[in-house]
């Protein structure tokens, strides 16, 4: 198994090429670089999320814990006194970042469905709803987010089954196949959780269209090919 600075490094490496590639291509704003790449370097770091008691997970039950009292703080402040609402907001707090992240180790094993492609899916419409929802990017942006998302989730799997294989005794080891799955055969009822979570998802993604349009129009890739190489002399010397 590849350790976590693997992964990230991996992850930001491939994020970066790929994010350069879609500026050549037209398909982003320079600006957006940046955002790409993180993405496509936190969809990386992601399917490890089912490791008991690992970091990126208890910073991710932090992070959700405290959009969750903060949300509470929100709809609730009409109606209760400021001692209330303090108590209010830490118990949502305590019950998102210690209730559910245990609720969520118990029902995860390493290596289980997060380390599929089942997931990587779910976590692209997630990330393209999210996007266009709630952080109100345009369809085309969203669905481009998601894709990074993804792509780093896929990057992950990729590594994990390459680090599954012993090259200098040339053998596979026990992990083999355990990484890059379509669904969890070894657990067909969180698998079928998993689809039904991949439909949902996609229901409330933005239209596709502009994405497929740019995705499958020869122009992209001929952006790319005229700008891959310097017109003149590298670096303008
Ligand atoms: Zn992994």
């Amino acid at each position: 198994m590849a350790n976590f600075k693997t992964h990230i490094t991996t992850a930001a490496i491939g994020s970066g090429l790929l994010s350069t590639l879609c500026l050549g291509a037209g398909m982003i704003q320079a600006e957006q670089l940046i955002l790409f790449s993180v993405l496509g370097t936190l969809g990386g770091i992601l399917p490890d999320i089912d490791l008991d008691h690992a970091a990126p997970t208890k910073l991710l039950f932090t992070a959700l814990g405290l959009l969750t009292a903060f949300f509470m703080l929100n709809k609730q402040a009409p109606f209760y006194s400021i001692i209330e609402l303090w108590v209010l907001a830490g118990f949502s707090y305590a019950l998102v970042r210690y209730t559910a992240w245990q609720w969520f180790n118990d029902l995860t094993q390493h290596r289980g469905i997060f380390h599929s492609l089942a997931s990587a899916l779910f976590f692209w419409f997630l990330t393209t709803a999210l996007s266009h929802h709630v952080f109100n990017l345009g369809a085309l942006a969203a669905w481009l987010a998601g894709a990074f998302v993804a792509y780093g989730f896929l990057i992950h799997l990729i590594l994990d089954e390459i680090y599954s294989v012993d090259f200098i005794n040339k053998r596979l080891k026990r992990s083999f196949g355990t990484a890059l799955k379509p669904i969890d055969f070894k657990n067909l009822r969180t698998s079928a959780v998993m689809l039904i979570c991949v439909v949902i998802a996609f229901v409330v993604t933005p239209s596709p269209r502009e994405f497929g349009r740019m995705l499958f129009n020869p122009k992209t890739y001929y952006n790319v090919s005229t700008h891959f190489f310097p017109s003149g002399t590298w670096f303008n010397f």
